[in-house]
This record gives structure tokens, sequence and C-alpha cells, in this order.
């Protein structure tokens, strides 16, 4: 059901402030992956990319796509766009591409219309209430905003988090948000 396209990355952020040590070469290498990657599919408008966490402790694109299509009966099956594993049902900082990216319907992911439709939803393997995300998964989330940012002209203001459009606690407490996409600012 899923293309086998995956992503894997190899640059890394510090814990516990998350301040990127990602270096140009780095961030060069790992865009160049993600376009290679997703280049070949073709984008409609996009405005915002929200950001979530699963609420698990483990998982995939594929068990949340099952979750989505029998538990909640949403026929496109997987509302993220992306999921990005944490090594507990998927590899550590892999980027799954779901469906719904392939053919750029609107996501399930945040409970309001206006960002469903034009919010690109990514999903962080995790319970970030409980735990953190891993170095691993940040950076992809980095390299792959930062790309998403460019491809789909989506302003840095316009990167949020669930919690910041809905009454949630989604991504969790622990999510390091702070200066990171400040920082990443083209
Ligand atoms: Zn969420």
């Amino acid at each position: 059901m899923f293309l086998p396209a995956i992503v894997c990355m190899t640059v890394y952020f510090m814990l516990p402030a998350y301040k990127p040590t990602i270096t140009a070469e780095q961030l060069k290498k790992g865009l160049a992956s993600v376009s290679r990657q997703l280049d070949c599919y073709s984008v409609r408008k996009w405005e915002y990319i929200v950001i979530h966490h699963s609420g698990t402790k483990s998982g995939n694109a594929g068990e949340f796509d099952k979750f989505h299509r029998e538990k909640r009966r949403w026929k496109n099956g997987l509302g993220y766009h992306f999921v990005i594993g944490n090594g507990d049902g998927a590899g550590n900082g892999l980027v799954e591409i779901g469906d719904r990216w392939v053919n750029q319907q609107s996501g399930a992911h945040v409970g309001i219309n206006k960002y469903n439709r034009y919010g690109i939803g990514i999903c962080m393997v995790g319970n970030f209430n409980e735990s953190y995300p891993t170095r691993a998964q940040m950076a992809s989330l980095f390299v792959l905003t930062q790309y998403l940012q460019a491809r789909c002209n989506i302003s840095s203001k316009n990167i949020i988090l669930h919690s910041d459009c809905k009454n949630t606690d989604c991504p969790g407490a622990n999510f390091p948000y702070d200066k990171l996409f400040a920082q990443a600012l083209p």
C-alpha cells in the first residue's frame, strides 16, 4: 500500500536543547536525499505544516493506517501525510510517505477543516508527554520540513503544532519546538 520510498537521514541534533548542530554539508545531503524521493510527486496548494506525535510508544504508517481505516472508518486511511519512526515499530528517523501525500489529498489529523485541507500532517512516533523525540527523528523532521517549506512555499510561521490550532496536548509537553524552525529560516 505504501511506496517503498523511505528516507534515511544521518544528521544530528544536540539534546536536550535541540540546537541544530547540522552542518551545511549534512543539510545539503539530507535535502538531496529527500528531493530524490519526493520530487516525483507533483504538489497542490499547501499552507501549513502541522506536527503531531502518535501518542503511542511505538508505531509506523501501516499500523496507523489500519487504525484510521478500521477504527476511525476513514476510507482514505492514514490521516497523516508523513510518519517519522522512532526505532520502535519503524526505523529511527525513517520517513514514511502516506498515500495522502502521494495522491495530494487532504489530511485527517487536526480536527479542523482548514488545517486538514491545507495542512501537511507529519506524525512523529512516540508519546512526548512521557518521552522525547529521538535525535534522528528531529533531524529527519528538520530536513523534511525544510524541503516541504521550499517546495510548497510555506512560511516558517505556518509550521505549527497540533496544539497551536486545536485544544489538544499533541505533540506532547516535551516536544522541543523552541527556536528550531526559526533557525531554519532561509
Ligand atoms: Zn495531533
